[in-house]
């Protein structure tokens, strides 16, 4: 199973790409997460994104395309994988078209001006980059490992209107790129995490029908 999760930041996409991936046992591919490793690691290619990533600029197509393009070769993602955050372009998306099929793509919708709120009680793990929202948890260190949470550089408000505006104008017509395509699953995402969970499973379900079935057909 191939997905795309899209959405604005803030939309609850790493949230519930989490549990689908862990639900279904694919990779959980987030070029956010990979970026954010690479700038711990304090690796050459996380400090030429520290520098895009900190202004809530998008990191260049051609950087974000070789990573992944690397990323879908790797063991775990045999059996499918779920991009969150990937694409945000046009040109991403043209590239990953000639890298990868993909099955559908879940557009997770929610308005503009829920986004700054939701994105304010956002805390993340110094250690292992573990995601948090202080509406769920209201520690101040991680569960996993332990180590203190952090309000991203990225998170702060003058950075967030910024990571919008490049969203609506950069990522949002991939919207009518997929659904032209007949990819495109839209959800509402305002509303609880489970709620949204129970939808978007649903529609993955009804994915994996079809996919058993064409796998029968072929046989
Ligand atoms: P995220 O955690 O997905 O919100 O990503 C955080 C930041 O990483 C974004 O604001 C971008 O600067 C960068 N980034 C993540 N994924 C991509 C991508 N597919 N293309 C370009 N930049 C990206």
């Amino acid at each position: 199973m191939k997905l795309i999760f899209l959405g604005p930041p803030g939309a609850g996409k790493g949230t519930q790409a989490e549990k689908i991936s862990e639900h279904y046992g694919i990779a959980h591919i987030s070029t956010g997460d990979m970026l954010r490793k690479e700038m711990r690691e304090g690796t050459p290619l996380g400090k030429a994104a520290k520098g895009f990533i900190d202004k809530g600029e998008l990191v260049p197509d051609e950087v974000i395309i070789g990573m992944v393009e690397n990323r879908i070769q790797a063991a775990d993602c045999q059996k499918g994988y779920l991009f969150d955050g990937f694409p945000r372009t046009i040109a991403q998306a043209d590239a990953l078209l000639s890298i990868s099929d993909i099955d559908m793509v879940v557009n997770i919708d929610v308005p503009a001006e829920r986004l700054v709120e939701r994105i304010g009680g956002r805390r993340m793990c110094a250690g292992c980059g573990a995601g948090y929202h202080v509406s769920m948890y209201s520690k101040d260190t991680c569960e996993k490992c332990g180590a203190k949470l952090f309000i991203r550089d990225d998170d702060k408000p003058e950075t967030v209107l910024n990571r919008i505006t490049v969203y609506e104008r950069q990522t949002q017509p991939l919207i009518d790129y997929y659904k032209a395509k007949g990819l495109l699953r839209t959800v509402d995402g305002d509303r609880t995490p489970e709620t949204v969970r129970t939808d978007i499973l649903a529609l993955t379900e009804k994915l994996v029908s079809r996919l058993r079935t064409r796998l029968t057909l072929k046989r």
